[in-house]
């Protein structure tokens, strides 16, 4: 029987025992858009991923994001052993579904749910899905409460600032709310109370605040607003709720923070999400959502089905999703504790304040968050006649560093920002040679600006990637 030169056995012998850089699949070019028509070893399909991701941006050096990216080792090997447990097969794996119970319970406790509250909450891919539900339940309930008024519901509106996260417009564009956006000030980067409750009127479903903005890490003065909202509730018979989008500082506050109020504890707020894959620490793939009161979850979003046989009740944007973030999640509670938390935030905050003094030290730059929010340094520039943060961060950029320069939102808007978020993974050293690299940078920039420049603008609109 005739065969192929590649198929003979000697051949394919030769071949399996070829170093992997010695392969025909290495020397050949791999069909990029259309499946290749042969197999491979998995060992080459491996190292050519593994291979391509080398050119991208490290993740450890990538200070525009929020989102973990080291865990412990055995957090890893939990991960890693549950990868295909599929979390909606709640009734099949029920340790896991109780496993996320108790996250729930203990995020309840977190954010001081009243011991007699029946709270809900579940676990999300992030928080924009758990926003997305935090929307569609106050949507719902809102809608309900007005047929019951039989006044109309057809003109649906949230009230939030325009330091919210892209999700929220999202939010309001895929479920058709009008968006009321509060704009921001020149020099204040949060909204206020007073603005919120002008916006506000009987067709608001809900209030976002925010504790953490995207763009300076900030938190809008929730308990402002609570109280503000409050009486405007009381004077007018109104019930419009207060939703905190805690993505980040949800994780933060309750560790060093305890008795700033911005939670369950305050009368108007109804609820909250949070990432763990942020300050929760967990690796992408996991948030969660809690709202004070099951009855603020309109029983009609609640959907049945058997077609797993078991009847399985969920209310919720996706349908099959993993299970091992979840119990990563879990891994940090108990890992980590109250106290694991709150020495790594403090660890954070510290840093973060460390990096500050070096970055202000050059003299060229003005902080422009505060240190009290999320661990970040938020800075621009004191001159930009001559290069700008973009300059800054392509610099930074040759050193590894990914670093956001940003225009922040209306009508703060003439500010260009470079962000650098404080994770986990960065350690001082890391923050010595950052600042080192900055005032290289700077210098740099400096000597060869000896002629009239035109710095580049920033993309118009460029929003944060977080
Ligand atoms: C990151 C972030 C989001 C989006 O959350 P994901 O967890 O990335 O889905 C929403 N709001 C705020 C304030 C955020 O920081």
């Amino acid at each position: 029987m005739a065969t192929t030169t590649a198929t003979r056995p000697e051949e394919r012998a030769r071949e399996w025992l070829a170093p992997a850089y010695g392969r025909r699949e290495i020397e050949r070019r791999i069909p990029r858009d259309r499946m290749p028509s042969d197999s491979m070893d998995p060992r080459i399909a491996y190292q050519l991923i593994s291979d391509e991701l080398q050119v991208e941006a490290n993740p450890a050096l990538n200070m525009a994001s929020f989102v973990t990216t080291v865990m412990d080792e055995e957090a890893e090997r939990l991960i890693m052993e549950n990868l295909g447990r599929n979390y909606i097969d709640k009734e099949v794996y029920r340790s896991t579904t109780e496993i996320e119970e108790r996250c729930v319970n203990i995020l309840a406790d977190l954010f001081n749910a009243p011991d007699d509250s029946e709270f809900w909450g579940t676990a999300a891919i992030g928080s924009s899905e758990a926003l997305m539900i935090a929307g569609v339940a106050h949507k719902r309930r809102w809608r309900h409460r007005r047929e019951e008024q039989g006044k109309p519901a057809d003109r649906p509106n949230i009230v939030m600032g325009r330091d919210v996260h892209i999700t929220w417009e999202k939010f309001a564009r895929y479920f058709e709310v009008e968006p009321r956006l509060i704009p921001l000030h020149p020099d204040e980067y949060t909204i206020t109370a007073e603005a919120v409750t002008d916006a506000v009127d009987e067709n608001t479903i809900a209030v976002v605040g925010v504790l953490g903005t995207s763009y300076t890490g900030q938190y809008d003065p929730i308990e402002e607003i609570n109280d503000a909202l409050e009486a405007l509730n009381d004077r007018t018979g109104w019930d419009v709720p207060l939703h905190v989008d805690g993505a980040s500082g949800a994780f933060i506050a309750p560790f060093i923070q305890p008795d700033f109020g911005w939670d369950f504890r305050l009368s108007q707020v109804r609820s909250i999400n949070a990432s763990g894959h942020k300050f929760g620490l967990v690796y992408p793939g996991i948030g969660w959502i809690l709202f004070r009161d099951r009855a603020d979850v309109p029983e009609d979003l609640f959907v049945s089905t058997n077609v797993l046989g078991f009847k399985e009740t969920t209310f919720s944007l996706n349908f099959s999703r993993g299970a091992a973030m979840i119990l990563g999640q879990y891994y940090n509670f108990l890992r980590l504790g109250r106290e694991g938390y709150r020495r790594i935030m403090e660890n954070l905050h510290e840093t973060a304040e460390y990096l500050a003094e070096g970055l202000l030290a050059t003299g060229k730059v003005e902080r422009i968050n505060d240190a009290e929010s999320v661990p970040a340094v938020v800075l621009r520039l004191l001159d930009e006649e001559r290069y700008n943060a973009s300059d800054v961060v392509a610099k930074l950029a040759e050193h590894g560093w990914t670093v956001p320069a940003l225009t922040l939102p209306p009508d703060a808007d003439e500010v260009d920002a470079m962000r650098m978020v404080v994770k986990e993974n960065f350690t001082r050293t890391m923050a010595d040679k950052l600042i080192a690299d900055f005032g290289e940078a700077i210098e740099k920039l400096e000597a060869s600006q000896s002629e009239p420049y035109h710095p580049r603008p920033i993309e118009a609109g460029k929003k944060p990637i977080c």
